[in-house]
């Protein structure tokens, strides 16, 4: 049997009211592919990442996680939700998505930011969290800070903790939105880093980025987004080369 993909997603739509966000977005994801996801500002991308995660409820369409398909049912005033949110618990624990503004809880320190989860959602043993923890703190070369409190650190070293955290969680999937978007340009770097090593590993990634040297070097493929559809997709050599599209032409011409 061939193997389950890790993400397959079907024809989403978003609607938010009366504005389509997303008008019917596919895409799948085999084991070890590193999707860039580009386009400008407001075409949907974030929404699309959340509702990969049912941080947003998709409109219609299927969203399915490791061979298994999410479930909707529709509630009494007729919006879409999950039918089961033990599901979506488990879902969710296959992806894990790190945000532009790193989100790290202020008041705990970065072990205790990486163990949250793992110890309270997945029930590891604390001990055993706090020595995976310290494993991916190495993997994203803060170590030392680890105990630390997030305000202690720079953002980039932030960044790298949420990373270690979301590692922490062994997902399926992890979703990046525009990782390095809040960072100062010289804490730029290190973080791509710690990314282009987490995908020589072979982790499926579907990753946000205006970080184009990022998208065309490490991708597998490249999905640009323009008002809420795919536009244009493909390897990063036919998406940056030649592409098909005017708009992506435009988008990656240099701008001065
Ligand atoms: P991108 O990440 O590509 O910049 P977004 O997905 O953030 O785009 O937003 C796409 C569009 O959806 C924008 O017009 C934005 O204003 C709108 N939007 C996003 N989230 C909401 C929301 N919760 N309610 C209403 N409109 C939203
Ligand atoms: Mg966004």
């Amino acid at each position: 049997m061939a193997e389950k993909a890790p993400l397959v997603v079907t024809d989403v739509h978003k609607k938010f009211n009366d504005l389509e966000v997303l008008k019917g977005v596919s895409l799948r994801a085999v084991k070890g592919d590193v999707i860039s996801m580009i386009g400008s500002s407001g075409s949907g991308k974030s929404t699309f990442l959340r509702c990969i995660n049912l941080l947003e409820i998709p409109t219609s369409g299927e969203i399915e996680v490791h061979g298994e398909q999410i479930t909707f049912a529709t509630s009494r005033n007729g919006e879409r939700k999950p039918a089961d949110i033990k599901q979506v618990e488990r879902m969710r624990s296959r992806l894990s998505m790190v945000f532009q503004s790193f989100n790290l809880w202020s008041h705990m320190t970065v072990l205790e930011n990486i163990i949250e989860a793992p110890v309270h959602v997945l029930g590891v043993p604390k001990k055993e969290a706090l020595e995976s923890a310290e494993r991916y703190l190495q993997k994203v070369g803060i170590w030392e800070r680890r105990n630390y409190y997030p305000a202690q650190m720079s953002g980039g070293q932030q960044q790298r903790a949420a990373i270690a955290r979301a590692l922490a969680m062994e997902p399926d999937v992890m979703l990046f939105d525009e990782p390095t978007s809040a960072l100062d340009p010289e804490l730029v770097g290190e973080v791509l880093k710690v990314m282009r090593s987490l995908a020589e590993e072979g982790r499926t990634m579907i990753v946000v980025t205006h970080e184009m040297a990022f998208a065309r070097d490490v991708s597998s493929q490249v999905v640009f987004l323009h008002q809420g559809k795919i536009e244009e997709q493909g390897s990063p050599d036919k998406v940056f080369n030649n592409p098909d599209s005017e708009r992506v032409r435009q988008f990656l011409a240099p701008k001065y």
